[in-house]
């Protein structure tokens, strides 16, 4: 393919303001066992344009909250508390409260997810080409030749050749090709927000590069508002303007990326960052933090951290914290972030991007 076809140009609107607010989201899993207390009170703005990481391990709850703001959550889930509130041209809809119709609308449209496993995400049976029709007509385009056109540009965007691809079958493209094909699909109604679920996961190292300049891409030159959910630092650190961690389904701190990676406050981000191996400089034993995640149907009392966090005193295992101003526009839930602060003079972290 000419590098000549490649050069598309996609025109998409930022948007302005703030699209996406959550307040106080929780949401509970129903198990025979008890609830699961996937997500806990989390309340964040996404600003126009802007794209936010949610990092921490795997079940802290950072995949269920972009499910939830969807609204693809499987049955045994529910939002037990708060609320989604999305923005366009100065109209406010209440997502939770949106009926089938809008929903659909809202999907695709407003809001797309990106999952982590493209090969899931297509019917195996249907060519590229069947889908992203029937995606655009379930949306009411009805021009077939605006649609295929569309798609084209789109494929081209996302750097396949687009011309094959669009008339295979999903088994026919390799995992990075299907990915990049599952974000055209995502854009393919211009949404104003953008979910990425570990977009790069179970992808080989090259591959994994392509998808990341692709959504520096997406990011920079068509300024989408996006959310990476990512338990790879240094992806989020390359991607991400600002960054939420998060643990036993709480947001535990939120700042911007200079200040999660360089003036992280909360003890399980410092361990996040520590965990992450140096590049430069001379050997080091990896850190790890010790223990594991919390069981989310019974937690630790107080702060969720207490049993891994080498900070911990008997008020955190009494009360749990909320998030509180650390620094200008950054926030954390520890009672003792000051003794982070002063550790972090004494021995500054390195760069890990
Ligand atoms: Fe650690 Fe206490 Fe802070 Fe929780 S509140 S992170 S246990 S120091």
């Amino acid at each position: 393919m000419s590098n000549e076809s490649q050069q598309v140009v996609l025109k998409h609107e930022a948007g302005s303001g703030t699209p996406l607010t959550l307040r106080n989201v929780s949401v509970a899993y129903k198990t025979r066992k008890g609830d699961v207390q996937a997500v806990r009170d989390v309340s964040l703005d996404l600003r126009a344009g802007e794209s936010i990481a949610l990092i921490g391990e795997s079940g802290s709850g950072k995949t269920t909250l972009g499910l939830s703001i969807v609204r693809l959550l499987v049955k045994s889930a529910q939002v037990t508390n708060g609320e989604i509130i999305y923005r366009r041209n100065g109209k406010e809809i209440d997502v939770l409260g949106l009926n089938k119709k809008e929903l659909r609308e809202f999907r695709w449209k407003e809001c797309s997810m990106v999952f982590q496993s493209a090969l899931n995400a297509f019917n195996p049976v249907i060519r590229i080409w069947d889908q992203m029709k029937d995606t655009a007509q379930s949306h009411g385009w009805k021009d077939k030749k605006a649609i295929r056109q569309r798609s084209l540009e789109l494929l081209k965007f996302v750097q396949l050749d687009a011309e094959r691809v669009i008339d295979a079958y999903p088994h026919e493209l390799s995992g990075g090709m299907r990915q990049r094909v599952l974000i055209a699909l995502s854009l393919l109604l211009d949404p104003q927000v953008l979910i990425l679920d570990e977009p790069t996961t179970a992808l080989d190292i090259l591959t994994q590069r392509t998808i990341i300049d692709l959504l520096r891409k997406l990011k920079e030159e068509q300024h989408f508002t996006m959310i990476f959910i990512s338990h790879d630092l240094a992806i989020a650190a390359e991607l991400a303007d600002r960054i939420a961690t998060m643990y036993a389904g709480r947001v535990v701190e939120v700042g911007s990326a200079d200040d999660i990676f360089y003036r992280p406050r909360h003890p399980y981000t410092l361990g996040l960052i520590r965990a992450v191996p140096k590049v430069v400089g001379d050997f080091q034993e990896l850190f790890s933090i010790p223990g594991s995640p919390p069981d989310l149907i019974d937690m630790p009392s107080g702060c969720k951290f207490h049993p891994r966090c080498p900070y911990a005193t008997d008020k955190c295992r009494q009360e749990e914290p909320d998030l509180v101003p650390v620094g200008p526009e950054h926030m954390a839930a520890c009672w003792h972030w000051r003794e982070v602060e002063k550790e972090l003079q004494s021995k500054p972290l390195h760069s890990i991007s």
